[in-house]
This record gives C-alpha cells, sequence and structure tokens, in this order.
C-alpha cells in the first residue's frame, strides 16, 4: 500500500481504540466501524484495549472476538489512563496505517475513510477536527486555550489537538514507540515526527450512552502534561514575567517615596492597601512558579524511577 512501507505488512489498517467502562458502546461500535473497515476494501484489525474496566466491556469484547477474528482484545491489569491504553495499542498494531478512535462513539467510524483517503494522498499524520463539537462548554473553553497554547509551543499549528480520531503512518507509529516517556500525549508526541501533517474536518456527536471519564480534575492533569511534558515555554515565561513584575515593583516603590516626599506622610499611608495589592501578585507569581518547577521536578522523577506505564494481564489471539 504504502511505498515506503517495509515487507508488507500482514494487514494495511489497525484501528486503535481505548475502552474503559464503555459495555454499552461495545456492539454498535463494533457493528458501525466494521461496516465502514469493510467498505475500504483494505484489510485490517481492530484493537481494542480495555483500560482496567469495571463493567462488562471486556466480557462483551471476547464476545466479539468469537465471531471476529479481526478483532484484537489487549486487557490492563488497571486503570492507566486513555494514552497509555493507545500506547499499549499501537505497540500491538501491524497496519500499515493506524487510525486511533474513541470507543464511545463520539467519533462516528464514517469518517475513517476521509482519513484514509488524506493519508493516501502522502500525509504522515492526518487528524481529525471536530467542526462542531458536541460537548459541554466547560469541556471546550479549557480546550480551546489548550490548543491555542499547544500550536505556539509545539510550533504545529493544529486547530483540535483534543480529536481523537486521527491516522498514522506506520513510520510515526514506530517512532512514538521509541518514546519512552511515562505520560505522552499522542497527537502532540506524533506530531514530532510527522513530515507531513493535515486536519480534515469530522463529524462529532454527543455522547449517547455511559459517561465522559473526564471530570474538571482530570483534565485539568492531563493538560498540565501536555504542556510540561512539549516544552520548557511555561517556566520561561514565569521567568520573565518575574523579572518584569519585579521592575514594576521597584518603580513602585520608588513612585511612593517620591509621592510621600511632595505630599508628606499622611499620602503614603494610604498606599499601605496598594502595596498590600502588589504583594498579593508577587505571591501569586511565586507559587504559580514553584507549581511549575515542582511539575517538572515531579516529572524527571517519574522519569527516573522508570516504572513500566502498564501492566498487560492478557493478549487475545
Ligand atoms: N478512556 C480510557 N481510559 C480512561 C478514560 C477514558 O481508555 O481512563 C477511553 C474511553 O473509554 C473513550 C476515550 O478514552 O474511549 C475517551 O474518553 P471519554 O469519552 O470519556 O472522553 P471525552 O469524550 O469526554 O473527552
Ligand atoms: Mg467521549
Amino acid at each position: 500500500m504504502s511505498p515506503g512501507a517495509a515487507a508488507d505488512p500482514p494487514v494495511d489498517i489497525s484501528v486503535v481504540i481505548p475502552v474503559f467502562n464503555e459495555e454499552e458502546n461495545i456492539g454498535e461500535l463494533h457493528r458501525r466501524l466494521s461496516a465502514a473497515l469493510e467498505e475500504t476494501g483494505r484489510r485490517y484489525e481492530v484493537i481494542l484495549v480495555d483500560d482496567g474496566s469495571s463493567d462488562r466491556s471486556v466480557e462483551r469484547i471476547d464476545r466479539i472476538i468469537g465471531n471476529d477474528p479481526r478483532v484484537r482484545l489487549v486487557e490492563f491489569n488497571k486503570n492507566y489512563g486513555q494514552h497509555a491504553a493507545v500506547f499499549a495499542g499501537l505497540e500491538q498494531s501491524r497496519g500499515a496505517v493506524v487510525v486511533t478512535l474513541d470507543a464511545d462513539l463520539q467519533n462516528p467510524p464514517e469518517e475513517i475513510p476521509k482519513l484514509l483517503a488524506k493519508i493516501d494522498e502522502g500525509y504522515d499524520i492526518v487528524g481529525g477536527m471536530r467542526a462542531r463539537r458536541r460537548d459541554s462548554a466547560l469541556r471546550k473553553v479549557p480546550s480551546w486555550f489548550v490548543n491555542r497554547f499547544v500550536s505556539r509551543a509545539t510550533g504545529v499549528r493544529l486547530r483540535d489537538y483534543g480529536c481523537m480520531l486521527r491516522a498514522y503512518r506506520r513510520i510515526v507509529v514506530d517512532q512514538i514507540l521509541r518514546c519512552n516517556e511515562i505520560s505522552s500525549f499522542i497527537p502532540t508526541l506524533a506530531n514530532a515526527f510527522a513530515r507531513s501533517v493535515t486536519e480534515i474536518p469530522v463529524a462529532h456527536e454527543e455522547r449517547r450512552r455511559g459517561k465522559s471519564k473526564y471530570g474538571l480534575g482530570r483534565l485539568l492533569r492531563l493538560n498540565f502534561d501536555l504542556v510540561t511534558g512539549f516544552s520548557l515555554m511555561p517556566i520561561q515565561l514565569i521567568s520573565v514575567l518575574g523579572i518584569l513584575i519585579a521592575l514594576l515593583g521597584v518603580a513602585f516603590g520608588l513612585f511612593l517615596g517620591v509621592m510621600r516626599l511632595i505630599r508628606g506622610p499622611e499620602w503614603a499611608a494610604e498606599g499601605v492597601f496598594t502595596l498590600f495589592a502588589v504583594l498579593f501578585v508577587f505571591m501569586g507569581v511565586q507559587f504559580l512558579a514553584m507549581g511549575l518547577i515542582g511539575e517538572y521536578i515531579g516529572r524527571i522523577y517519574a522519569e527516573v524511577r522508570n516504572r513500566p506505564r502498564y501492566v498487560i494481564r492478557r493478549i487475545s489471539s
């Protein structure tokens, strides 16, 4: 298929899907995905990675595997998070092209042929861009900022980093797999290794069954990961900001001193409250800076420990 691919891979397309408590979605997912892939006429495999589900997802998947040898299961022993799951799926994948997808049908499988068409045009990565995103404002507003920020920090301008409906060429997947970082945000990581990246608009649906696995807390952690994982820009920005604020503080102090000389001590006494305000700004910045430094140190610690990222209990077939 792709001219650069080494010795004919056993399948053309691998579809990797992280699954965490999605029992109500598995059946329809398999039905719609198979129909969409069948239509492409290519050889494919579907790799479902169970991220420690506590519902009957695994049971459902096992039943599907019984009837469809193209579906494979990677089962984690506990919940390690969506990106660890995708990683494990990539590790098992054999296709010349790998497509990632959410299990909850928010990314319609029917869009996959569009991604593949773009890959055939020669792109290394094709990202989906949720044209009309069907999520709550609480999810969309932070995402907007993250997209802007990541585009800047990583130098790859994409409009939608959060969309997991994406297609990668084998060469990119192999590079991703060589990265041993503890927490990696796959779409951004992938961009570092691609020669050409493009985005196409894809449909996005509301989650109809089951609950979103991301509360605000989890989302924040993911975004922190994303920002510190891919650049040192935040810490550098904070340093520059610190210098500017310190200079402002000195200027302000001089100003207060001069005013005291001109207007007398009563005027300056009123400035006490302003000083409080200034103090709080300082403290705020310091805390932020310390938090960021802590974030980096924490990551170094995690990296140094070098623990396995996840433990697989079982791989089917
Ligand atoms: N997911 C996972 N492990 C987790 C959380 C989520 O494998 O710890 C999977 C989940 O089953 C789904 C995908 O990641 O297939 C996206 O999760 P979700 O739909 O909850 O996220 P949202 O659409 O709200 O961003
Ligand atoms: Mg979802």
